[in-house]
């Protein structure tokens, strides 16, 4: 099952930010791969499911490093932007094995520059430019990922 939807603006997609995350299965961490171009609206997607999981602080691509980690009151997040990173080797640099333990939810922008070295993925949400707004398309690829797709159509037809 593939979960589509037209966000018209910002405001769409932080209503679907709080579908996904009411919809979060159990399994931690859940694994979510933000696909797209520049600009399609991954890191704006990033914040407004960091803000429904109770995050208050400011939400930016991580600048320095690639990856910057949120403490929210449903858990700990790990994001990831992969954009300037020059060789997959940086990944092991970081030392992601660690953060897999007592993680709740990673997000992942450019997960295809990481070289294989990134833990699989629950799900992959991709995003088109469809001016004025923006498409979305999530698709499982594991079972807690299916879980996850499952609820996030049902709340979102019902
Ligand atoms: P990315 O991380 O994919 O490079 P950003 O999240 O930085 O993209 O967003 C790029 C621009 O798209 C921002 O100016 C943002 O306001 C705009 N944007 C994001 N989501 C939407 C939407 N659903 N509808 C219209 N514009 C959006
Ligand atoms: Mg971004």
């Amino acid at each position: 099952m593939i979960f589509q939807a037209y966000l018209h603006d910002e405001e769409a997609m932080q209503q679907l930010a709080g579908v996904v995350a009411v919809a979060m299965p159990a399994t931690s961490p859940l694994v979510v791969y933000l696909e797209g171009d520049l600009g399609t609206g991954k890191t704006t997607f990033a914040r407004a499911l960091l803000r429904s999981m109770g995050e208050t602080g400011p939400v930016r691509s991580p600048t320095y490093g690639l990856m910057s980690e949120y403490t929210t009151p449903n858990g700990r997040v790990l994001h990831l932007d992969l954009y300037r990173i020059r060789d997959p080797a940086e990944l092991t640099q970081l030392g992601l094995g660690d953060y897999v333990v007592g993680s709740r939810l990673w997000l992942v922008e450019w997960p295809e520059r990481s070289g294989g070295k990134l833990p699989a993925s629950d799900m992959r949400l991709r995003l088109s430019v469809d001016e004025p707004g923006r498409n979305v398309e999530i698709d499982p690829t594991s079972q807690a990922g299916q879980q996850w797709v499952t609820a996030i159509t049902a709340d979102r037809t019902s």
